[in-house]
């Protein structure tokens, strides 16, 4: 049973015992869903190129002329999906900008890493906005899910901050779901000008949506953006978002997401302690990698050893993708 806006309210503000006691339940949560297990996703980061203007975000548009841009071709995509494969991870992150021209290269890539993993992969995409029939084709294609935040159900404030409409964002989703992708949304907490209301909003609309999956970041006062003096978000209200998430949709993916160890050494571990099950690492190769700033030039890389040892301190273990699986657990829809 879903929480109500009431105990959700509660939770967020919880610190201490009562905070210790909330995380208990999420990770209860977690077990009779997925036992103690933590998905491993890898990630490559196809291009730093992105026409949308995020106030948050280094690879705005605004800034794109003194960025130092790239796109990955095929061919590198998939030799960095096959160190994905060697490091033993069957879910593959294509994520990027968005920005119509990668396009080609991730359509070309797809098949050929499918092939790579003879069909026994999940290929995940977070590209952005498109249009129905291009997601279609990207199915088509061979895509299994794909992630598309809202970061804010505020409409106002989404507008404010990201320049695009809240609505077109929800008909995206929609049109994913319809075309049977896997779905993740996602939220930033502690945005400047964002209610402790609309934070139990995006937790609602998780659910409302029936998606399969939904992160949670705080929010990182980047470098070169216009919110860069900006209080960077509460580590602990984001866990508290997560873990009401895994409470109200027990089947939910949840990320520990690197922005929880990026403002607060020891976050992701504390995100599997509050119910996370998923872990990314980050198989972009070192001259991309430095050059897609999505929190600036010293954002905090994931790495495999990294992931390994805080899983092994959660007296977690690994697994890989969840929906090549014929029973998967019954997720929010
Ligand atoms: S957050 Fe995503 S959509 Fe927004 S500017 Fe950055 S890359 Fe583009």
């Amino acid at each position: 049973m879903p929480l109500t806006r009431s105990e959700i309210r509660e939770m967020l503000l919880a610190r201490g015992t009562e905070q210790e006691e909330i995380f208990a339940r999420a990770r209860q949560a977690r077990e009779e869903c997925f036992g103690s297990t933590v998905v491993l996703r890898g990630v490559v980061e196809v291009t730093n190129v992105c026409r949308v203007n995020c106030d948050y975000c280094p690879m705005r548009r605004d800034n794109t002329r003194g960025n130092d841009r790239y796109f990955m071709s095929a061919e590198e995509i998939v030799s960095r999906a096959t160190r994905i494969k060697d490091a033993g991870i069957d879910v593959i992150l294509l994520q990027g900008g968005e920005t119509p021209r990668e396009l080609s290269a991730v359509e070309e890539a797809i098949p050929r890493i499918r092939e790579l993993f003879d069909d026994r992969v999940e290929i995940l995409l977070n590209l952005g906005n498109m249009r129905k029939a291009q997601y279609a084709r990207l199915r088509e294609t061979g895509a299994t899910s794909y992630i598309l935040k809202h970061e804010t159900s505020d409409p106002a404030l989404h507008r404010k901050l990201r320049h695009e409409s809240l609505e077109e964002r929800l008909r995206c989703m929609r049109d994913l779901l319809d075309l049977g992708y896997k779905v993740g949304t996602g939220l930033i907490s502690d945005l400047p000008g964002q209610s402790l209301e609309s934070v139990v909003d995006d937790i609602e609309l998780a659910g409302e949506i029936g998606v399969h999956m939904c992160s949670v970041s705080p929010f990182v006062p980047a470098p070169d953006t216009p919110l860069q003096l900006g209080a960077p978000g509460s580590v602990d209200l984001a866990l508290n978002v997560l873990a009401c998430l895994r409470i109200s949709y027990p089947g939910l993916l949840i990320p520990s997401v690197s922005a929880l160890e990026k403002t607060s050494a020891g976050g992701q571990s504390r995100g599997l302690a509050a119910g996370a099950n998923v872990m990314t690492v980050n198989f972009t190769g070192d001259s991309d990698r430095h050059r897609y700033l999505i929190y600036g030039k010293d954002r905090f890389v994931v790495k495999m050893r990294h992931v390994e040892e805080l899983v092994r301190a959660a007296d977690l273990r690994v697994r890989g993708s969840v929906f090549l699986d014929e029973e998967a657990p019954v997720v929010s829809r």
